[in-house]
């Protein structure tokens, strides 16, 4: 338990970095939360305490096993949602880094039942369509809250192979091998969906095919340094 190396504090910085960011580009508000797995440790994970994104600094960061359970003893409190995190690290190796977000533009489509399908290039990494979690069918009539490791377990059974999945009446979840490109496609998930509903307006919508969108998540993810720090810079020094 308490052999665990300790994580670069350049990592806990970037992920405090990652939580503004994704506050200043309102995919998280007072809610949702960003996770990296732990790189010397890949059976733990680092998680913020209970704290809105936008006000996380690198000591509000804590280590958590894949039960939920801190693997590192602190007095602060934990997300009540943290098993969203410990059950996809769990069920998906090659996953490093995971945001969940009420994002409201992904809403209609969760509560529809209608899959994110990538638009345009930058959200290639829709590939075939967002998953889709009926939390009614894992654990009858709830809070919707991923509150326990049982629910955390459908979840990621709902994601599947995918790197979205829509969580009907809540929000969403993605994954991707890096927080850069976790923050990435939690922001394009969000400005694909916004222009999903504009197009399904007009007429059928000419997706972007498999390939296609393979093809292109390929190019704009490998310069996601470009736009990572273009956020950067708009978020206030950490303390
Ligand atoms: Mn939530």
């Amino acid at each position: 338990m308490t052999n665990i190396p300790k994580p670069d504090p350049a990592l806990l910085e970037k992920l405090a970095e990652a939580n503004r960011i994704l506050y200043d580009q309102s995919i998280v508000d007072g809610f949702g939360h960003i996770s990296v797995r732990h790189p010397a440790s890949p059976g733990h994970f680092l998680l913020s305490c209970n704290r809105a994104p936008g006000l996380v600094t690198p000591d509000d960061i804590l280590t958590y096993d894949f039960n939920g359970d801190l693997a590192v003893p602190s007095d602060k409190r934990s997300y009540l949602e943290r098993f969203i995190h410990s059950e996809i690290y769990k069920a998906r190796p090659e996953v490093g880094s995971i945001v969940h977000s009420h994002s409201q533009s992904v809403i209609p489509f969760g509560v529809t039942g209608q899959r994110l399908r990538p638009v345009f290039h930058m959200s290639g990494f829709l590939g075939s369509g967002s998953a889709l979690f009926e939390i009614r069918d894992a654990g009858g009539n709830t809070d919707m809250l991923i509150r326990d490791s049982g629910l955390g377990r459908a979840l990621a059974q709902s994601l599947g192979q995918q790197n979205c999945v829509l969580m009907r009446g809540h929000g969403s979840t993605t994954v991707a091998p890096t927080i850069e490109l976790v923050v990435y496609r939690a922001i394009y998930a969000e400005i694909n969906a916004k222009l999903q509903l504009q197009a399904a307006a007009l007429g059928p919508v000419n997706f972007l095919n498999e390939e296609e969108a393979a093809l292109a998540a390929a190019s704009t993810e490998g310069q996601v340094v470009r736009a990572w720090d273009l956020w950067r810079g708009r978020i206030g020094p950490l303390s």
